[in-house]
């Protein structure tokens, strides 16, 4: 088989990156090909995530490993990019549980919280040692957050949660879940500690996409909460917003992992298969699709390189990375789909990991904005007329 980890680099970007953010990269690559891929179809079919990789990849620093202070790795952004992709190579549940943890709940805290929770919390989940979730999407509200019916009242000092997220990762096994509600004055964030009374999960199971994550519903019935459970910087639909940039980042990125995992797998079966006269490689029909593959990863690869320097030098918007997440994730899907055609009835059979991608991808396509939703946050931006109501 393939080495489906290796690099695909046809527009020479690596001498574009420095030496530190191939290191970040080529590290985590090694951890991926010798821990990750050799059990990652098992946990697939199982519906189960390798929970045993969480000390690995904290050791890796993998864990906020854009965010700076309180025991992250402080990287910069094309590092971290470096590394979704690399994990995305191996499967899109491993960047997801990364993303969630890192982006999602790690970022809110950071962005949203007291100093005494960024202490409290942090370091914690950069170790590994603490999980989190971030609840926002609800059974009825999913592209439209800001109709969410998860509610939080004042008792005294804190506050009392009620209502029901769904279809979140990691939820029945963060230690830590970030949940948004509406308060008198709007929405905001707060902190949930597994454990805690009236706070129930349950997982999702039957699910085609994204088997090797976990899936959960969070249900809260008055749930008391403190006042340092609020997270008191969280104000609007702007806190949970902010969040999903930096996850939609770092998928812009991963995408293009998966896409580069199928393409090689995708070479290397028509190199070596043989129909009619001589290799499937050989025929126009098939290099065609061999070169549309090529061109949209490399096309994708320069769109997250400029994307990271933009997030580095601070000038990165949320429509430059809405951009980036709707065309790579369409591209990376495009791409699996035609990938899983050119392997013909190999292509659905798990001894290969095309399917598996291509099925994850259908997941990364609707999370965290679905493609239709990236298209009217773009088209908002052109035009100026908002579309989405
Ligand atoms: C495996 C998995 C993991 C997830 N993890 C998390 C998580 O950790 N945390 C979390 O909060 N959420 C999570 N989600 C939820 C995800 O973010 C939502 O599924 C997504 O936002 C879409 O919402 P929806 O499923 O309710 O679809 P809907 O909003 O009902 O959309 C259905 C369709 O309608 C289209 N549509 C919606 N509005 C418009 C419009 N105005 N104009 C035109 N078309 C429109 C959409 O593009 C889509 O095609 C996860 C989902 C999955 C599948």
């Amino acid at each position: 088989m393939a080495d489906l980890l290796k690099d695909l680099d046809f527009y020479h970007l690596d001498d574009l990156i420095g030496q530190d953010e191939k290191m970040a990269r080529d590290a985590v690559r090694q951890f991926v090909q010798r821990e990750v891929i050799p059990d990652v179809e098992r946990h697939f079919a199982n519906e189960t995530f390798p929970l045993e990789l969480i000390p690995r990849m904290a050791e890796l620093g993998i864990f906020g490993a854009n965010l700076k202070g309180y025991g992250c790795a402080g990287m910069n952004n094309i590092a971290y990019g470096l590394i979704m992709q690399e994990l995305e190579a191996a499967d899109s549940g491993l960047r997801s549980f990364a993303s969630v943890q890192s982006a999602l709940a790690m970022y809110a805290i950071y962005s949203s919280g007291s100093e005494e929770q960024k202490q409290r919390y942090i370091p914690e989940m950069a170790k590994g040692k603490l999980i989190g979730c971030f609840g926002l999407t609800e059974p009825d509200h999913g592209s439209d957050p800001g109709g969410m019916e998860t509610r939080a009242r004042r008792d005294g000092d804190g506050w009392v949660l009620n209502g029901t997220k769904r279809w979140i990762t990691n939820g029945s096994i963060a230690d830590v879940a970030i949940v948004w509600a509406k308060v008198e004055e709007g929405i905001t964030g707060f902190i949930v500690e597994k454990g805690t009374p009236g706070f129930t999960t349950s997982d999702i199971h039957g699910k085609f996409s994204m088997r090797a994550s976990i899936t959960s519903e969070l249900v809260f019935e008055d749930v008391r909460l403190g006042k340092n459970n609020h997270l008191p910087e969280a104000r609007g639909l702007r806190g949970p917003l902010s969040c999903l940039t930096q996850a939609r980042y770092g998928i812009a990125w991963g995408a293009l992992g998966a896409a580069r995992s199928c393409y090689h797998c995708a070479l290397d079966y028509v190199k070596s298969r043989k129909q009619f006269s001589r290799p499937l490689a050989g025929y126009q029909l098939v290099q065609r699709k061999l070169v549309d593959m090529l061109t949209e990863i490399t096309k994708g690869q320069m769109v997250c390189l400029r994307l990271g320097q933009l997030k580095d030098s601070g000038k990165m918007r949320p429509e430059h990375v809405s951009f980036a997440k709707r065309n790579n994730v369409n591209a990376a899907l495009e791409i699996a789909r035609m990938a899983r055609d050119m392997l013909g009835a190999n292509g659905i059979v798990n001894e290969y990991p095309v399917i598996r991608h291509m099925m994850n991808l259908e997941t990364v396509n609707t999370y965290e904005g679905t493609y239709d939703v990236q298209t009217l946050i773009l088209g908002r931006e052109i035009t100026g007329e908002s579309a989405f109501d």
